[in-house]
């Protein structure tokens, strides 16, 4: 067993891909966003969503398209960038769906007259500023020249920058998308999608919708604005969103979402040496840390060559239920924590899952909740269980 590793547990992906797809019937198609090596989850887990109704997949590159093939031949994949025209001889091999981003990448790639029938995307830019077309007409001169083209257009989509809990742009951002493609017949393009999983937990599906993406809540996190307590200051929170919807008569927003989705990463470690230190005794580099009372610590195999930054905003772990704190600054490798006699050498020690959530382990790094995904999941030893 690696000293520090993640787990992932492909029983629950598969049941958090069934719970979405039960929960959201009005949608035909799931595409299950697989960028980021799986969100740091590793390719392993492709075929726990593909064989509970997520059918359609979205990477960000041809080597993530590669890495996807080597555990399903099979699933629709989406590449959301667009391939560089010298590797489309290896986007079909990989079958891969295009992204059309403009004008210009189109006439280049239908030139390339290449022999696979290619199914195409044309990304709109409702708003984002990325990727995207821009320009109703060209759009529709777009859709045009891929209709009399060998190729398929199968779909249309756009992502939007902002998820309309309490701001305006949402709503701007989906009308600017039925304006841009107002001059296309929708009802015969078969996915027509947007937004991410956020759009969709909050919001009713737009009627022009056929499909949804989403990423974060697959992996077993729900973002949707219920997260709300019932403070004084989460109740303030919900009162500025209520004035800001009709000051702006913006579309109602879902707040109550009750989907049952469950972490299937928790990344743990052993420990490497327990240690006595005396008051008075610095503790780890630039002595920044000074034992305020006779200690006993924990030596972790944990630094930020683990992904998990070099911040400690209060950061603990999770040993036997019980939380103990980092001391002294983490380095490259290693850290140190505060236990007590309780703990002992051979006891597992939780870094991420369990006690401690996504969005603790982001308060302590000042980490976005992804990246955190990331950088655990892709700069540990993975072990797969189902
Ligand atoms: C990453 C991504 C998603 C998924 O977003 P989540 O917030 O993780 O649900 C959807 N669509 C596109 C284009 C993306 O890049």
């Amino acid at each position: 067993m690696a000293d520090t590793y993640v787990e992932i547990n492909r029983s629950i992906m598969a049941q958090n891909a069934r719970n979405i797809v039960a929960k959201y019937p009005e949608y035909g198609t799931f595409i299950g966003i697989v960028k980021g090596d799986a969100y740091g989850h590793g390719y392993g887990i492709i075929n726990a969503l593909y064989d509970n109704g997520i059918r359609y997949f979205g990477v960000s590159s041809t080597e993530e398209a590669a890495d996807f093939r080597k555990e399903n031949t099979e699933a629709p994949l989406l590449c959301l960038e667009p391939v560089a025209i010298d590797r489309l001889a290896e986007a079909a091999a990989l079958k891969l769906t295009l992204a059309i981003p403009d004008m210009e990448y189109l006439k280049v790639f239908l030139d390339c007259k290449c022999d696979y029938p290619f199914k195409l995307h044309i990304q709109i830019d409702s708003g984002f500023n990325r990727l995207g077309f821009k320009d109703k007409q060209e759009i529709k001169e777009a859709a045009d020249m891929i209709e009399s083209s060998p190729y398929t257009l199968e779909g249309v989509y756009q992502h939007y920058a902002t998820a309309g809990i309490f701001d305006p742009y949402y709503d701007a951002q989906q009308a600017k998308f039925r304006e841009l493609t107002s001059l296309l017949d929708l009802s015969k393009i078969p996915l027509v999608h947007l937004g991410s999983g956020i759009a969709l937990m909050a919001h009713k599906k737009p009627d022009i919708a056929t499909a949804t993406r989403m990423g974060l809540m697959m992996y077993g996190y729900n973002i949707s604005p219920d997260s709300y307590g019932h403070g004084v200051k989460d109740r303030l929170r919900a009162m500025r969103d209520e004035y800001y919807h009709k000051k702006y008569h913006l579309s109602e927003v879902i707040r109550d979402v009750e989907l049952e989705l469950t972490p299937a990463m928790t990344m743990k470690c052993r420990i490497l040496q327990l240690k006595d230190v005396n008051k008075g005794e610095h503790i780890g580099y630039g002595a920044a840390y000074t034992a305020d009372e006779d200690m006993r610590i924990a030596v972790l195999p944990v630094g930020y060559n683990n992904g998990i930054g070099h911040h400690d905003h209060g950061r603990v772990v999770e040993i036997n239920g019980r939380f103990y704190p980092v001391v002294g600054e983490i380095g490259m490798n290693m850290m140190c924590i505060k236990v007590d006699r309780d703990v002992k050498s051979s006891d597992e020690v939780i870094l991420l899952g369990d006690k401690i959530t996504l969005g603790m382990f982001s308060r302590f790094s000042g980490m976005g909740l992804a990246e955190i995904m990331l950088g655990v999941g892709k700069n540990n030893t993975r072990i797969y269980i189902d």
